[in-house]
């Protein structure tokens, strides 16, 4: 009697847990961030007029997916060039207040579009604001703040069973753009377009997470519309093909890639449908089910910028560039006030859904590089690798950019208003960080490889 009543409360036990393992439930929202009010789009240093209009809504979008508070993520994609780590910041003490996350349950992503309003100081030094202009932009990211908040709780709100797929497809559009400037480089590309679909048990699509390592640029200066470029585009067409679903672009290694040809909106439509394609491709064929748990993993890095140049500053300031200018004048201040300019924190983080799909996401302006990398040196992990992700704060050259130099090495450091470039162990310090977080989440690494 009492042999079969263990047995009984040992069944009980074993079918709750059954009933309980990989009960994922999913939610997703999104929210305009259309300007409503005249602004400067961010992206390139030749714009000469704010943007008043816009192609289509740019957007904040949310996707949580969780199966119980230690084993959840909340994504949210945004069709800006970068986040700033105030933003970042508020939005995850607020988040966290609110629903018990810790902050690797949090990754955010910026889609890199040179056609969304500033968010300051994302490349702040390619602008001089006057007075109006630094409210306005302080204004927005105030509002920004509020409706990414905002979003999660819809998509928060939003929360049902689900069940989720990962897949892959190709698009060919992203060439090395590094080539174009005769770096005499390799001409790597990544043109994995990664999907992860996210649908009810009756097979409603919620929501569909992808990803492409490109610069959304496919517009140039002369443009003064807000809009997602060809990522928005992509996700317009999703949508459409999948009435009721939110798409949420996830912006990968593209620091380096460039769409080619450039310049019109009928191209950057063009690239769009193609990226739309290819998720849809994916999205019919055969796809991996996806488990949990959900684990997640972020740390802070410290990169360390070769040795502070004071002659150079003290050179620049007296030039006759004014981009140099304005980089030296903020170098002289740290260098006179104290601060120390010597390294920055930079961001790691993964998340790994049972042991089906990782996504790992890197912040900053990624060379391709590193996703390349990353998926030959953890071949038997299903990767998904994101860069642009948490705060945009300057491009993240690799051991081989660093030594051919260039724009992504050297030059853009101006524009982002920092010393530069790195040390030469900027690639290994993040290849470190990027063993750690794989680790921590499950993968089977050595750190000090
Ligand atoms: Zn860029």
């Amino acid at each position: 009697m009492r042999r079969l009543l263990i047995l009984f409360i040992l069944s009980v036990f074993i079918a709750s847990n059954l009933a309980h393992a990989g009960d994922i439930k999913a939610g997703a929202a999104r929210i305009s961030i259309t300007p409503t009010t005249p602004m400067w789009l961010n992206g390139y240093a030749g714009r000469e007029a704010p943007a008043t209009e816009s192609i289509h809504e740019i957007w904040a979008k949310a996707l949580v997916i969780e199966e119980n508070n230690n084993s959840r993520v909340i994504f949210v994609t945004t069709d800006l060039l970068g986040l700033s780590h105030e933003v970042v910041e508020a939005v995850y003490k607020a988040l966290s207040a609110k629903y018990g996350i810790n902050r690797s349950q949090l990754i955010m992503n910026a889609s890199h579009t040179h056609s969304g309003p500033v968010v300051w100081p994302c490349l702040d030094v390619i602008h001089d604001f006057n007075l109006t202009d630094q409210g306005t932009v302080a204004a927005y990211s105030h509002t920004l703040t509020n409706n990414i908040i905002k979003v999660v709780e819809d998509a928060m709100s939003n929360l049902v069973p689900a069940k989720l797929y990962s897949g892959h497809s190709t698009a060919g559009f992203a060439i090395n753009r590094r080539n174009l400037r005769d770096h005499n480089n390799n001409g790597s590309t990544d043109h994995d377009v990664p999907v992860l679909k996210v649908a009810t048990p009756g097979g409603k699509i919620l929501a569909v997470l992808f990803g492409y390592a490109c610069h959304n640029t496919t517009l140039v200066d002369d443009n003064h519309l807000f809009n997602g470029d060809y990522a928005g585009f992509a996700q317009i067409e999703i949508e459409k093909n999948n009435p009721g679903a939110v798409a949420l672009f996830l912006m990968g290694c593209g620091g380096d890639q460039n769409p080619e040809p450039r310049g019109t909106i009928a191209l950057a439509t063009k690239y769009g449908k193609e990226l739309a394609d290819a998720v849809q491709t994916a999205m019919t064929g055969t796809m991996k089910s996806v488990t949990t748990p959900v684990r997640t993993s972020y740390v802070n890095t410290d990169l360390n910028f070769q040795p502070f140049d004071l002659a150079m500053y003290q050179k620049d300031i007296t030039g006759d560039n004014k981009y140099f200018q304005r980089r030296a004048k903020l170098m002289l201040e740290a260098y006179n006030k104290g601060w120390d300019v010597s390294k920055f924190h930079y961001p790691v983080q993964a998340v790994r859904f049972g042991n089906d799909l990782t996504i790992l996401a890197l912040s900053g302006e990624v060379v391709v590089d590193y996703s390349l990398k990353s998926k030959k040196i953890f071949a038997s992990e299903n990767l998904f690798v994101a860069g642009y992700c948490n705060e945009v704060t300057c491009y993240i050259p690799s051991k081989r950019v660093l030594k051919e130099g260039g724009y992504e090495a050297d030059e853009s450091m101006v524009y982002y208003g920092l010393p530069g470039p790195f040390a030469d162990d900027v690639e290994d310090r993040i290849f470190k960080a990027i063993r750690q977080v794989l680790k921590n989440t499950g993968v089977k690494v050595e750190i000090n490889k």
